[in-house]
């Protein structure tokens, strides 16, 4: 892979465009937009831009599949797209990773573009180059490790995005605070979602994030502590996806990272006080949801977790507020109780 793609916090989205494409000189510029980021960010841009083909595809998790995928390589062959076509993907999170994972796949690989529209995906999904699509009832089974040309950040698009969605990626903010940065914990756990300075916690989060994927680009080490919640989290929020009670990314991953803290305490890596605390704000922010599936089904889904060794479920877990420690083994039995800890907190 190569060196992890520039990262470009700005407001002159267009701009910096204009320059990267002018710079690449691709051979056609095609944008990618869900239904939602067609409507309410892409007029932001469009005016600004040079001679474009647009490709847009139905919204939401539930298409970042081989269907949606499909839909997305057939669009580029009909358009005629080349080896040296630049693909530019406008959106959250699931159009990122599947954008992405298209772009790097169709013809062994073309340049793109990411300009994530969601407060999860500028904090999280659009650094560090994991890209894919969910398959079956796995998350993210199918996919590559690949960097964009370069990651625009806008803070302009989250003025659309959804109360709920915007929440979502506050929790991927949480998480990195949680591993990495007590201060900053202690910080944000002092106000509600409402009164966050969300321009300064996207630019730590970035800053977090890039560091870690730079130091550890295919995650073979120090990266697995951004996987801190994800195990379970993943586990519930797949699912989610069947069941009638579908959870967002970030909501699943609030459960997610109160289950593992419970775990982090039980094998004395948190302190009692610091479990609370990590409960108490994330319960305040997110309420307490219900699990959407049998604790059994949900044991079988982590053990297909790509971070497993074996037969040995693996997680990352904090080690005390502000540090985590990856790699640590973990019982079905430590799941479970872990999930009763949630449901009674
Ligand atoms: P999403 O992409 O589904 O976006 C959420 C909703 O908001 C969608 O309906 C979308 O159309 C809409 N939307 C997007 N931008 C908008 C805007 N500016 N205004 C109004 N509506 C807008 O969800 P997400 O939370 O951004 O991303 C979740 C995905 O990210 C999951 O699939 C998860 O696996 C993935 N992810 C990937 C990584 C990674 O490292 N690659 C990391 C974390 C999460």
């Amino acid at each position: 892979m190569s060196s992890a793609g520039a990262c470009i916090l700005t407001d002159r989205t267009a701009e910096k465009l204009n320059a990267l494409i002018a710079e690449l000189n691709p051979s056609s510029v095609t944008l990618l937009t869900d239904e939602n980021t067609a409507q309410y960010c892409l007029p932001l841009l469009a005016t600004e831009l040079p001679a474009f083909s647009h490709i847009t595809v139905p919204a939401g998790e539930q298409n970042k599949n081989l269907g949606g995928a499909t839909q997305v390589w057939k669009e580029m062959t009909d358009l005629q797209i080349d080896r040296k076509g630049l693909l530019i993907v406008l959106g959250g999170g699931v159009l990122g990773d599947m954008g992405g994972f298209c772009a790097s796949t169709y013809k062994r690989g073309i340049n793109f573009i990411l300009i994530p529209t969601t407060l999860l995906a500028q904090v999280d999904a659009s650094v560090g180059g994991k890209l894919g699509i969910d398959f079956e009832d796995f998350k993210n089974h199918i996919g590559v490790f690949q960097n964009p040309v370069a990651t625009i950040i806008d803070s302009r698009f989250l003025k659309t995005v959804p109360g709920s969605e915007l929440r979502s990626g506050f929790a991927e903010i949480i998480k990195h605070c949680i591993i990495s940065d007590a201060a900053m914990f202690e910080k944000i756990s002092k106000k509600d979602l409402e009164s966050q300075q969300l321009g300064e916690l996207v630019a730590h989060s970035v800053a977090f994030k890039k560091d870690v994927v730079t130091k550890d680009p295919k995650e073979s080490g120090l990266r697995k502590i951004l996987n801190f919640g994800h195990t379970i989290g993943h586990g519930i929020e797949s699912l989610s996806l069947s069941s009638s009670h579908r959870l967002l990314h970030g909501e699943a991953i609030a459960i997610g990272m109160i289950t593992e803290s419970w775990i982090a305490c039980r094998k004395q890596m948190i302190s009692s006080d610091e479990l609370n605390q990590i409960t108490r704000f994330i319960k305040q922010i997110f309420g307490k949801e219900t699990i959407p599936a049998a604790t059994g089904d949900l044991i079988r889904v982590i053990s297909q977790d790509k971070k497993n060794l074996g037969n040995r479920i693996l997680m990352a877990l904090p080690e005390g507020i502000g540090n985590c420690k990856w790699d640590v083994a973990v019982t079905p039995e430590e799941i479970t109780a872990s999930l009763e800890y949630y449901l009674s907190a």
